[in-house]
């Protein structure tokens, strides 16, 4: 199977995944960076060159390359990133510690990349039956992805358009009956929820900031 056909599939998987499917999708792009470079590419000489140049890893990637309890591996990458900045500020020749000096993280690129590559097959399937059915039948896009794939599409149709809309119509509606149940003056009006609508302000956050740790640089 071609690299275009197993992003197909995986976006049909995605679609029947209950959050945001680019949400879902990044999470795994995300998990599947780490995987390859604490099994392969730590100990790759090219990795550290990157790293380097790039000024490490942003906030957020600097603490899951952390997570995995490799020491050595972010050692290296540590010692030769300090040595790189020690011979920077010795030598007064600013890059990373000049105004416009930046982190420019390798996974942060590398989770964007899926990402486009996935606005991208989403907008090239969308009048194909199957791929539209999916769509249809998935949790709907988080505002922040949505926003994105407006950006990288131009122009939506109108069928998602708004199917987005009747997504987020409902998500308020469920806000809306939150508050109702935690407002004691309805008394008898109050209205019993559902154990997924006790949570609801768990999943605004998520469709509407995007899950946690799918957004970067
Ligand atoms: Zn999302
Ligand atoms: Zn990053």
């Amino acid at each position: 199977m071609d690299e275009k056909h197993l992003h197909y599939f995986k976006a049909l998987e995605a679609f029947r995944e209950k959050e945001c499917p680019i949400c879902f999708l990044v999470k795994k792009a995300n998990l599947g960076y780490f995987d390859s470079l604490l099994s392969e590419r730590v100990s790759e000489i090219s990795f550290h060159e990157n790293f380097v140049r790039d000024n490490g890893f942003c906030n957020l990637h600097s603490y899951q390359f952390l997570s995995y309890n490799q020491g050595l591996g972010v050692t290296r990458a540590h010692h030769y990133l300090l040595k790189s900045w020690l011979s920077e500020l010795t030598n007064k020749k600013l890059k990373f510690f000049k105004p416009s000096g930046k982190v420019k993280c390798g996974a942060c690129e590398f989770i964007r990349e899926m990402e486009n590559n996935y606005f991208a097959l989403i907008k090239e399937y969308w009048k194909n039956k199957e791929f539209k059915t999916a769509i249809l039948s998935s949790s709907g896009f988080c505002a922040i992805h949505y926003k994105k794939l407006l950006k990288f599409a131009g122009k939506i149709p109108d069928w998602l358009q708004k199917f987005q809309i009747q997504k987020y119509q409902e998500l308020l509606a469920e806000l809306k009956l939150y508050l109702d149940f935690c407002n004691f003056s309805l008394d008898q009006k109050r209205p019993a929820l559902t154990r997924e609508q006790e949570l609801v302000w768990k999943k605004a956050v998520q469709m509407m900031a995007g899950q946690e740790g799918t957004l970067f640089n």
